[in-house]
This record gives structure tokens, sequence and C-alpha cells, in this order.
């Protein structure tokens, strides 16, 4: 059928509309075989404005870049205490604090970013199974009450919204002493996989549901550490 112009034009137009208009469904790129298991599970990146390298160059906040990601965080999580976020959200993000388990261990976080925990560990379930792939926690942590950054930076464990994996086996190369002594710190490395004990799949699983994995932190290099950078509206599929 020839369509006139215009109309072929329109046609497009509404085309190309109603695909964007699609939700990143984590169905739309998986076997009929994982459509159940990831159900419900939406893709995401993380919020480029919340990557610790968006607001933190050289070692050296970036005073706007930071306010803007601490405000979000705090809206969307609530505010800390000692912090002075509660002109943002008067309710602390503590108080949202939730168990939840993650690959057999308890782990306390954000309520939240509960329903992207179980996607990962859903993803990792069923995609991490080859031999390389397999990977068993020892020790997971999650909310931590007070900030452990030096200086005006603050963590993300603040707000619940942080994940670490195995410090002794996924090193933070980039922090401060005895940190850079790890034996996976020493000698060259191709890429900063060669960092840490965590298959790819893995961190892989973890960004897809919008976590950010700071093994790519150009400063800090902390492999043990993910943190849901994404929008925490957006985790579950409609
Ligand atoms: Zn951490």
């Amino acid at each position: 059928m020839r369509l006139p112009l215009p109309f072929f034009g329109l046609f497009v137009a509404v085309g190309i509309t109603l695909l964007s208009a699609q939700p990143r469904l984590e169905v739309a790129d998986a076997g009929a075989a994982e459509k159940s298991a990831f159900k419900g599970c939406r893709l995401q990146d993380a919020q480029r404005f919340l990557v610790r390298s968006s607001y933190v160059r050289g070692g050296q906040l970036r005073d706007d870049q930071h306010r803007r990601a601490v405000r979000f965080r705090a809206e969307q999580y609530g505010a800390v205490e000692g912090l002075e976020l509660e002109r943002y959200n008067p309710e602390l993000a503590y108080s949202r604090a939730k168990v939840v388990r993650f690959m057999g261990l308890p782990i306390e976080i954000h309520e939240k970013i509960a329903p992207a925990v179980r996607c990962v560990e859903r993803r990792i379930k069923k995609t991490c199974t080859k031999k390389t792939q397999r990977y068993t926690p020892q020790a997971i942590n999650g909310f931590r009450k007070h900030n452990t950054f030096r200086g005006l930076e603050i963590s993300n464990h603040v707000f619940g919204i942080a994940v670490d994996i195995d410090p002794d086996r996924n090193p933070c190369c980039g922090c401060v002493k005895p940190w850079p002594d790890h034996p996976a710190c020493q000698g060259e490395a191709e890429s900063v996989f060669q960092r840490t004990a965590l298959p790819r799949c893995w961190i892989s699983a973890f960004e897809r549901y919008g976590f950010y994995w700071l093994g790519r932190d150009p400063e800090l290099r902390d492999t043990m550490h993910f943190e849901f950078l994404g929008n925490p509206d957006r985790i579950v599929a409609p």
C-alpha cells in the first residue's frame, strides 16, 4: 500500500512515539524461559548526576553538583542524623530500614530499593550459572547510621541505598590506608575487574537495575560497593 507522504510521515511519527513510550521491561530482551523470573523488573541506568565522578573531581567536591545529588537522595530516601538534611525531608532515612535477604544473607537496606535488590538476585540466579560466574558472598553490608567518608562527602550507605560485598575479597584500592596494601591492589592490572573476586556477570546484574558499581570510580576503585542511583519510582514495572 502506498500512502500519501503526509500520512506516511504521521504513521512513522506515531510508530516512533509508541516505541519510545515502551518501558524498558526485562521481558523485552529475555528468552521465554526467563520471562516469568524477571516479570516486573524494569531496566534502568544509574542517573548520571548521582554518579560520584559527577560531583567529585581530583578529590575535590564540586559544591553545586554535590548539593544537587545530596538533595535528591534526601528527598527520595530521608534525612540523616547530624547531616542537617531535614529541610529536604523531615523523615529519617533509617526509619525506612528493612532487612531483606540477598543470596542467602540478611542485609539492611532502604525499603524503597528492596525490589531492585530482588531483581538483581533473580538475574544472578538465572544468568550467572557458568563455573566462572559463580560466587558465594560471605559478608554483606547495607545501611550505616553514620557517615563514613572523611570531609563533606556523604556515603550512600547512610541512605540505605548502598551494598558492600565481601570487603576482604573485593578491596577499595583507591581508599585510605591500609586498603591499597591489599594483595589484589598490587601490580599492574589491565582493568579493575582484575582487582575483584566478583564475576562480571554479577556486576552487570546490578548495573541493569540502576546500581552503579563504585569499582568504576576513577579515584576510589571501590570494588565491593554497589549503590542504587536509578529512579526509585521506576524499579517495578507498572
Ligand atoms: Zn560501600
